[in-house]
Parts: structure tokens; sequence; C-alpha cells
């Protein structure tokens, strides 16, 4: 018959088997010296001795296969099948030495008591075998059959009276231990089985965990690339249109120029939401704890959608703090930021008339954490108590004919909902048609010190900043955001130079001072990373490769012992880009399109003083 085992299965077995071997062999060992021992009255002395020395004999060779097996099984030349045999060999030599116990030793004695501990302890060590031999079949029906059957010819040769019955005992028992081999066989084969195939799983599921990382890694770098590549003419649309709108005095134009600069807001922040929201499920959204002033912080969010909520829907805004809200706290203000401005810009636009308040209370102080409940409430058209269940789900909406009326793409509050998760806290909402909803978001922030705030930048200092011109080198490769740059800085009253890659910047900066470089990331020729590397090489005198030689010494004659602030100005706004940046060694990153207040709160951070003589 043919061995239908899988040989990994058949390898797991024989390993238990000789797993077994020891402790079993080393019992064996027990009772021919027991024998000896106990049996000082033995008849023929001689014999007993004799079969214990070949006894001990056997067990010595077993040993040693055992060893044997323990060395080899993890060499080249190892076989499983040579390992079986051997253990059979083992078995056959094993079991008949204890059969001829019966056969041989058993009838040299008329001792009942003798026979009695011989019977003992053939059936005590047949029926101990179940255990350590079952894992397959073959060894353990041998060993059984062997070692009992010759007790038959053992009670034949000592024709005692009562040795039918004690037969058919014998008889009835080996029938009971084959039966219980094949029952242990079948059921460890099963689990051995069962271990296989749930392992096969495991590394078939490794390996598609790792396709889908890779898959995750891919989807990652082709937004970034997306991002980037949507972002730089986005940059040059609305920077163009805010200097249109600035020069342009025609109404009508105005009007017009306000509309483009509105929709490519709007395209903006859409495509910021998709790609905040393809962060979050590849799980790259990092929550970025810091300290901040909250006060301040909620301060802007109310000043900027200002204008929106009063001016052009005539709704009423106000806010309130409690007093046991603290000032300082430690949270990622820019989420935070995010999360209110989506909930606040819904309330305005789903209300027509009525207010849109905003208050800040503080629930409970839980393990060093501040939880603080942020609740935007408006008087607006409300949400059905089915629909208000589902709006944090990704591309919900309450109603298509509201879709219609309002627009968006019911990203907002799955991202809000997302943020909130991320940073700890959660988000709800209670409405009544009609009436209004509120929207309460608890997030905990960690306690700091007031002392502790980074400085924020007023708007007198921004104010400062504006007046005070420096010089800088802008590296970019892209010609309108080159443009754009020139005319927002130049109106600012920078003075600019103005390369388009990486060793462009180089060349120049082995001959001129500047203020700041404001360096682009993605460049063709060299990057910006590449570059500020070798710019941080030459500051500190160390060796440069990688460029022409004398250009790197004419860097490291020119900017040694010098800290030229580089600005990172990259249209890359997925996570870890930041790090990357700072990484690279630059002061500060700047994420495109940039807004001129957002350049002067950087350099205003950077304590930036003019060089330019004035
Ligand atoms: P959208 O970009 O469509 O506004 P959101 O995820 O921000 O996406 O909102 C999903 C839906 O939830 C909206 O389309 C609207 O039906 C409902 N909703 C959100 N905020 C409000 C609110 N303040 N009042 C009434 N309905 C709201």
């Amino acid at each position: 018959m043919r061995d239908k085992t899988p040989p990994s299965v058949l390898a797991k077995q024989i390993d238990f088997l000789y797993q077994g071997l020891p402790p079993a062999l080393f019992a064996s060992a027990l009772i021919p010296v027991l024998f000896m021992v106990f049996l000082q009255d033995f008849p023929e002395p001689k014999a007993l001795r004799t079969w214990a020395g070949l006894m001990l004999l056997v067990i010595l060779l077993r040993t040693l296969t055992a060893i044997h097996y323990k060395k080899t099984k993890q060499s080249d030349s190892f076989q499983i099948k040579q390992a079986e045999t051997l253990f059979i060999l083992g078995v056959i030599l094993g079991a008949m030495t204890w059969g001829s116990l019966s056969w041989w030793i058993y009838p040299l004695t008329d001792k009942q008591s003798t026979h009695f501990l011989f019977f003992i302890s053939l059936l005590g060590v047949a029926g101990g075998s179940v255990a350590s031999l079952a894992y397959r079949r073959s060894t353990g029906y041998l060993f059984i059959i062997l070692i009992l059957s010759p007790m038959l010819i053992g009670m034949y040769r000592t024709q005692g009276n009562t040795d039918i019955a004690i037969a058919i005992i014998i008889v009835i028992y080996i029938l009971y231990l084959l039966k219980n081999v094949r029952f242990f066989q079948e059921n460890s084969e099963k689990v051995l089985l069962l271990k296989e195939k749930a392992l096969a799983r495991e590394a078939k599921l490794k390996i598609a965990s790792k396709k889908a990382e890779a898959a995750n890694r891919a989807k990652s770098r082709f937004l970034a690339n997306m991002s980037h590549e949507i972002r730089t003419p986005m940059n040059s649309i609305i920077g163009q249109t805010r200097l249109a709108i600035d020069e342009e005095h025609d109404p009508k134009m105005q009007f017009h120029l306000d509309i483009i600069k509105n929709s490519s807001e709007n395209l903006l922040s859409l495509i910021n939401d998709i790609l905040d929201f393809s962060k979050i499920e590849a799980g790259e959204l990092k929550i970025d704890n810091k300290p901040f002033d909250l006060h301040i912080a909620l301060q802007s969010i109310l000043e900027t959608i200002q204008v929106l909520a009063e001016d052009r829907k005539g709704l009423q805004l106000a806010y309130t703090i409690a007093s046991d809200v603290p000032q300082a706290v430690i949270g990622d203000k820019q989420r935070l930021r995010q999360v209110l401005l989506n909930l606040l810009n819904n309330g305005i636009k789903f209300t027509d008339k009525g207010r849109i308040d905003l208050s800040v209370t503080h629930l409970e102080t839980m393990a060093g954490s501040l939880l603080l409940q942020f609740e935007v409430r408006d008087t607006g058209v409300g949400i059905a108590l089915e629909k208000q269940e589902i709006i944090f789900d990704e591309f919900a909406q309450e109603d298509d004919s509201l879709t219609r009326q309002y627009g968006g793409t019911g990203l907002g509050l799955a991202i809000c909902k997302q943020l909130c998760q991320l940073m700890g806290g959660d988000i709800e909402v209670t409405s009544t048609p009609t009436e209004g909803s509120n929207f309460t978001c608890s997030i905990p922030f960690l306690p700091c010190q007031v002392s502790e705030l980074p400085a924020e930048t007023s708007q007198v200092k921004r104010k400062q900043i504006h007046n005070s011109p420096l010089s800088l080198l802008l590296v970019e490769d892209n010609e309108a955001n080159r443009i754009l740059a020139r005319m927002v800085l130049e109106g600012e009253k920078h003075q600019l130079m103005e390369a388009h890659d990486g060793l462009q910047a180089l060349n120049i900066l082995s001959e001129h001072k500047f203020d700041a470089v404001l360096m682009d990331v993605q460049m063709p020729v060299m990057d910006g990373y590449t570059a500020t590397k070798i710019i941080r090489l030459a500051e500190q005198g160390e060796p440069i490769s990688g460029i022409d030689k004398l250009l790197a010494e004419k860097l490291g004659d020119y900017l040694y012992d010098c800290h030229t602030p580089i600005i990172a100005m990259t249209a890359n706004a997925m996570s870890g880009d930041r790090e990357k940046c700072l990484a690279a060694g630059m002061d500060d990153y700047l994420a495109k399109p940039f807004h001129p207040e957002g350049l002067a709160m950087i350099f205003s951070n950077l304590n930036l003083s003019s060089s330019l003589k004035k």
C-alpha cells in the first residue's frame, strides 16, 4: 500500500518519533535493572542476566540512532526514508527483545508472582508505547504485535490452568491497542495536515500582504507625483490671479478674476481632500503633536471664515471658550484647524439665515491629558435622523438635491472623523431638520506651559518682515512658478536671483551670499535634496563628491563656517516630505502654492535678518 502521507507531514511524524525516544528508552532501561535487583531467587539467573544485558544493548543502539538522527537531520545528506527505516529497525529489535522475555525467560520459572511481574511489565510497555510510537502506524503495530504475541507462546510452554483466559485477554488487549494506534495516528496526522495547511495559508497571506504593501507604496508614489504635478500649475493659477486682482481696477474684470480665484481655491481644496483621504487610507497621515496657543489658533480659524459667514452670507459668527480651557496645549494644530474649518464651512454652507457658534469646553482630565470638546452649531437646514449615521462615511451626502444645491464631494466629514480618531478623539452629530445641526468633537491634548509656546508671528511682526527686504536665491525649474514667485517676492521688495536647478544654484552660491535660499525639491539635473546636502557639507568643511572638483573647492572656500537658511518650496504635500526636507539639511518647509504670509512667517521663525545694505 502506498503511503499517502505528504512528505512534510512524514518528516514531522518521524521527528516526533525520535523526540519521544529518549524518555521511552530511559523507562525501558529501568525494567531489566529492577528485574536484576528484585529477582535474586530466579532459577536461571544467567539467562535473566543475558536477557537484561541484551535489553540494555538494544537500548544503547537505539540511543545511538536517536543521536545520529539529531546530528544529521539538518544536513544536506539527510533522508527521511532512511531515518524512518532506522527507527523501524530499532523498534523491531526492541520489541523482539521484549518479546523474548515471554518465550525465553517466562517458561524458566513456575513462580506465579514472577509470571505476574513479567506479564504486567510487558502489558505496561506495550500500552505505554501507543503514545510514543503511534505517530506512524507501522511502528505502533510492529511494536505491539512483536512484544505481546510471544506471550502466547510462553504461556503455551508453561501450560498453566488459567492460560486460556489470559490468552484471550492478551488477544483482546492486542486488538484494543492496535485500534488505539490507528486512532491516534489518524488524528495526529489530521492535526499535522491542518497545521501544514495553516502554515501554507499564512505564507500565502504574507506574500499577498507584501504585494499589497508594494501596491500601496506604488499608489503613494503615484499620489505624491500627482500631488506635485497638480499643485505646480495650481500654484501659478492662484498666485497670478491674486496678483491680477490686486492690479485690476475694472470691476467687471475683477468679478471674473474673483470667480477664477475662488474656483481655483475650491479645486485646490478638493485636491487636498482627495490627497488627505488617500493618505489616511494608506495609513500615512501622521499626527504632529507640538505645543501651540489654542486661543490664537481658534481666533485665526474664525478670522479665516469671518468674511464668508458675516459679509457674504449675513450670518452671525460667535465663539466662546470656557474659562478652564488652557491657552497652551500640545496637539496637532493644523489638523485641529482642518477639522474645525471643515465643520464651520459646512455650517456656513448649509445655513441661510441665523448664526454659527463655536464653543470650546474642558470635558475632563484623564491620565494627564485634557479632553477638550469643540462644538460647532448652526441654524441651517439640519440633517434627517437616518442620514446622521452615514454622513461620516466617505462620499456620503445627505441628499442628492442638496448636493446639487450646495456642491461638495462628501469627503470632508469622513476626513474629519478620521483625523479626530487619529488625534485620539471622536466626532458626533445631533441635528433637527430645518432647525440646525450640532457637531461635537472631543479631542485629547496634553497640557503645557505658556512659556513652552513657540513665538507666534503676529500681524505686526508680519508687517515688519514685509518691510525688511532680504536677498534671496530662488531655485525653481518651472517657469510659471518662477515668474509668480518673482512677482510675489519682488512685491515684498526682496532682492532675487534665480536658478533653474540644484547645480545652477550651487554655481551661484559659490560666488554670492544670500539671506536665504528658496529651494524647489523636484528638479532636473540636480534635485533640491542633493543640492542642500552639498551646501551643508561645504559649510562644515566636509569633502564633497559627485560634482565638478573646482566647483566643490569654490563652494568649500565660499561657504565654510556659514549657515545659509534653506527653505524647501515644494508642491509635494505627502506625509514625510517635511521630515525628508529637514533630514536633507533644510531649515523649513513651505508647501506650494505658498502665500506671502506663509513665507513671512517662516522668515520670522528663522529670525532672518537682512544682509542688504539699506
Ligand atoms: P461635502 O463636501 O459634500 O459637504 P461633507 O463630508 O463635509 O461633504 O458632508 C457630507 C454631507 O453631510 C453633506 O453633503 C451634507 O448633506 C451633510 N452635512 C454636513 N454638514 C452639515 C450641516 N452643518 N448642516 C446640514 N448638513 C450637513
